[in-house]
């Protein structure tokens, strides 16, 4: 099977995220997200997956693949990056998430609209909850619970000073069964190397955690596959089959 590069960004936040803009909808993502000359992104919401399919929906058509994602607070206040394959039921999975979400209502001075919407980027309502929360999951239920939904996890920004395992637990625990760590756009892979050490036997992938249409694309790794799938990315994160990523 032929493999080619994919020029990957997954890890960005649409309008849901309290923190992503409200120029965040579908078609702004996907429509930036082309012009960037990205071949794959992630949806990567705070704690919800509900404006994925939206996102999916938009690019359909385009040559823009789309997976959904999440991007979990673990209750040590660590971000971890769930992927998942763009056919997957993520129901049972958000549910999973919700009850493990403490329900209390968004304290509107400290964040923004938290907007769901469809894939025409009309608005289909606000989401009550405060998603940026800590959820009650550890650093290893949280990826437990990821692999158990067929997902990848993903420890996120490891360079920076805050919600990274870095800097909250200050080491990655042995035996924590991540597929990769992610470094920021504000470091390089090399600066990342120098700073932090190699991180050894996991890959490294460097994504934009755009929460604005400008960012996405600023930070990406090239993945070496057949097609981009969860799958194939799935065998680039563990080198098989002559598949692999490349930060860039
Ligand atoms: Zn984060
Ligand atoms: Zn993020």
């Amino acid at each position: 099977m032929e493999l080619r590069r994919f020029r990957a960004d997954l890890h960005l936040h649409t309008c849901l995220s309290p923190c992503g803009e409200l120029s965040m909808s579908p078609h702004a993502v996907v429509d930036r997200a082309l012009a960037a000359g990205l071949d794959i992104i992630a949806v990567t919401d705070h704690n919800t997956t509900e404006n994925a399919a939206a996102v999916i929906e938009a690019a359909r058509g385009t040559k823009l693949a789309v997976l959904p994602g999440i991007e979990l607070t673990t209750a040590e206040e660590v971000h971890i990056l769930g992927l998942f394959d763009s056919g997957a039921d993520l129901g049972p999975f958000q549910a999973a998430v919700y009850s493990n979400l403490p329900d209390v209502p968004s304290k509107k001075k400290f964040v923004k609209d938290q907007v769901l919407v469809d894939a025409e980027d009309y608005v289909t309502g606000f989401s009550p909850r405060c998603l940026f929360g800590a959820t009650l999951f550890s650093v290893h239920d949280a990826v437990g619970l990821i692999h158990g939904h067929g997902g990848l996890a993903i420890a996120c920004h490891v360079d920076r000073e805050s919600f990274s395992i870095v800097s909250q637990l200050g080491f990655i625990p042995p035996g924590l069964a991540l597929d990769a760590v992610e470094i920021s756009p504000r470091l390089t892979f090399a600066e990342a190397r120098e700073a932090l050490g190699p991180f050894d036997p996991l890959p490294m992938v460097r994504f934009s955690d755009a929460h604005k249409p400008e960012e996405i694309g600023c930070a990406v790794t090239d993945i070496f596959v057949a097609s981009p799938s969860l799958e194939e990315i799935r065998k680039a994160l563990a080198g098989e089959g002559g598949r692999r990523v490349i930060p860039s």
